[in-house]
Parts: C-alpha cells; sequence; structure tokens
C-alpha cells in the first residue's frame, strides 16, 4: 500500500526549516493535495545519527532516509526503535499524535531562532543596521527598533509553552528517597502535607500534578532542583 516512488512528498522535509507557521501539521501533500502530511524524526545516538519518515495519510506516497536529526529534536516516547520499519506504517496509526508533539517542537525551535538570531533588517530611512527587542516575559510585544532615527515596528510576542493547550500530568516515579529535601518538593508540588507526600513517594508511581505547560514547568524546576525522579505525561517538549 505505502510506494516511495514520488519524490515530491520529500517537499515536507521543507517544514524543518519553515518556522513562520503555527501549527503547520498535518501539512498539505505535494503529492495529493490533501491536508494529510506528515513528518517524524527518530534519533538513534547521541551523535544524532537518526531516521527520518515524511508520508501522506490520503495517498500513501513517503520517503525514509538517514537523516542527521538537529539537535533541538526530541524523540516521542510512544516510538521505539524497534517498532520502526522502512514504511512509516506504525507511525500513520499514531500520526494525530505526532503531528501535535511535531507542531509544538517546531514551535519552540522558531522562538528559540527569533530570540537568537540577530536582526538583519536595515531601517528604510536611514540605512542603519535595526536591532530586535524581545519581552523579558513570556508575553508582550516583539519591536524591530533602528537605534539612530528610532523608526521601527512592534508586533505581539507570544512563547509558545502559553499557547500550549494540552494537560499534562507529573509522575512520581518509584525509587526516590524520602529524605526532607525531597519531601518538601514533593509536598510543594502535590500541595498536600509533608506526611501525605511521604506516602506519595513511597506508594510511587503516583500522579502529583495536573496543569497546563506553564504551570508544570514551575513545578518541574522545584522537582529538578532535588533530583526528584519522575515522569511528564504526555511527552513535554519544554526545557
Ligand atoms: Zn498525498
Ligand atoms: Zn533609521
Amino acid at each position: 500500500m505505502w510506494h516511495d516512488d514520488n519524490d515530491d512528498i520529500m517537499k515536507l522535509y521543507n517544514l524543518l526549516e519553515e518556522h513562520e507557521i503555527n501549527d503547520p501539521l498535518p501539512a498539505v501533500c505535494p503529492v495529493c493535495g490533501s491536508k494529510s502530511g506528515h513528518i517524524y524524526l527518530h534519533r538513534y545516538d547521541d551523535e544524532h545519527h537518526g531516521g527520518s519518515w515524511v508520508w501522506c495519510s490520503n495517498c500513501h506516497s513517503y520517503n525514509h532516509a538517514s537523516f542527521k536529526v538537529p539537535e533541538w529534536w526530541r524523540n516521542l516516547s510512544i516510538v521505539s526503535i524497534l517498532q520502526l520499519e522502512h514504511s512509516p506504517e506504525y507511525l500513520e496509526s499514531h500520526a494525530e499524535l505526532i503531528d501535535g508533539f511535531v507542531n509544538k517542537l517546531l514551535a519552540i525551535h522558531g522562538d528559540k531562532l527569533l530570540k537568537e538570531t540577530p536582526c538583519d533588517h536595515i531601517c528604510e530611512k536611514c540605512g542603519t543596521l535595526m536591532i530586535k527587542e524581545l519581552p523579558d516575559d513570556r508575553v508582550g510585544t516583539y519591536g524591530i527598533i533602528c537605534p539612530n532615527c528610532g523608526w521601527g515596528a512592534v508586533t505581539t510576542y507570544t512563547d509558545p509553552i502559553c499557547t500550549d493547550q494540552t494537560l499534562y500530568s507529573i509522575v512520581l516515579l518509584k525509587g526516590n528517597e524520602p529524605s526532607t529535601e525531597i519531601i518538601r518538593a514533593v509536598n510543594k508540588v502535590s500541595h498536600r502535607n509533608l506526611l501525605k507526600s511521604k506516602q506519595l513517594i513511597e506508594s510511587a508511581p503516583q500522579v502529583i500534578y495536573e496543569g497546563d505547560a506553564l504551570e508544570v514547568h514551575g513545578m518541574k524546576e522545584i522537582l529538578d532542583a532535588e533530583s526528584v525522579l519522575y515522569k511528564i505525561e504526555p511527552d513535554y517538549p519544554y526545557d
């Protein structure tokens, strides 16, 4: 059913370089025009060797190749190397989940580029190289300003973590020592009392928190400070 004889499907790899569009997946298939195009990369080792798949759920065109997976990529935890094969059959069965996750990765990467890339706009009034002014916080205005004549433009800015609608769960894992520091950290996150928090540690795995991406980020910092063993479900793509 899957066929890899039409190279046009490889145009879907361009999604990795385009950062202007929010939630580009599922993408328009370059072969049949249906909005059924997907992309997934999987890193196999620390050297970023990996594989890539682009495919269309509608016309079943696909491409699979060896791929140098970019540093910012994260594997999806439901995909293990054992399930991956040349055809995208397994990936297709999780296409919606994959699209949602890859859309988040692309948004985070685009945001990082926006922050890190120096401004290359030249002021149209006086010819001076303009500068970027990014908001200090996660939401605000993003401006390109001429340091010489003050000409410029501003637009609204929102960190991708603020627009993520997913409800995440923090699951405390087995193996945490019930030390005072760890009990306190778990207590801050679980909003129980110290005795109950100690019980949560002893009876792990236990869900200790549910919230949106930004809320979970705050809780993650508390747990990471004490090296608490936990995981976040579904896959949490923010550092
Ligand atoms: Zn197609
Ligand atoms: Zn100027």
